[in-house]
């Protein structure tokens, strides 16, 4: 019934390891419908090679199961939340890539340090406040959801793609389930690059805001004159 949402879901998820995002069972990615208000998520604890479209688990928007005879990742109210809150949005992506798990554990945002993370957001890539006892008691997915929705205020959710959890890890969405591993990627490679930095240069500044519109504005917007006029594949427009 849900077929080709599940394939969605089912290549997006084969691309966390292969992207390097993820060891053993970690991460997951989710892949939404939105006129049938259901999404299609990686089962939980099933290593990345013996996944199939079919171990794919359909659920409501309330994280109900709707189709599969599996249990859905455990993180799967954390996407319901985001897909409720964040409208327009098709995809969402977590995982545990080292550099992005650091710069969490660090409790730090990263600041736009060159034109690689310009290229893709305008701010420093947002990390949430550390979430308080009674949210980890009273429900750990759903309020990891809300603390993401909770520091995104003021924010585009489409210019924004990508967050650190607090001593957590990334959580990065997108137009579709691809788009939202490809930017788990870019924030790897951003988080990376920003830890390299550092270690060069403990104080280097962020770069300049006229730097930052320029190359922000060469691949977004109306006047974008990057690459050619058809889109090319996301995961190979990663340069
Ligand atoms: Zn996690």
């Amino acid at each position: 019934m849900f077929t080709e949402l599940k394939r969605e879901a089912y290549e997006a998820n084969l691309e966390i390891p292969k992207q390097g995002l993820a060891i053993y069972t970690f991460g997951n990615v989710s892949a939404f419908d939105a006129a049938r208000g259901v999404f299609a998520i990686k089962p939980s604890g099933v290593p990345y090679d013996e996944l199939t479209p079919d171990l794919m688990v359909v659920v409501d928007l309330d994280g109900d199961i709707v189709e599969g005879s599996g249990r859905p990742s455990s993180d799967t109210k954390t996407h319901a939340v985001l897909y409720r809150e964040f409208a327009g949005i098709r995809g969402v992506c977590h995982s545990h890539s080292m550099y992005a798990v650091a710069w969490a554990q660090a409790c730090r945002e990263i600041p736009v340090f060159g034109t690689t993370h310009a290229d893709h957001l305008t701010e420093p890539i947002p990390v949430t406040e550390p979430m308080s006892d009674d949210a980890i008691e009273r429900d750990y997915e759903v309020e990891t959801g809300h603390q993401i929705v909770q520091r995104l205020r003021g924010l585009d959710p489409h210019e924004v793609e990508m967050i650190i959890v607090a001593c957590h890890g990334p959580f990065t969405w997108g137009t579709s389930a691809q788009k939202a591993v490809y930017n788990s990627r870019v924030l790897e490679e951003i988080a990376q690059m920003a830890y390299l930095t550092r270690t060069i240069n403990p104080i280097a500044p962020p770069i300049k805001e006229t730097l930052i519109r320029k190359h922000y504005l060469r691949k977004h917007g109306a006047g974008a004159y990057y690459g050619q006029v058809e889109t090319p594949d996301v995961i190979d427009g990663l340069k």
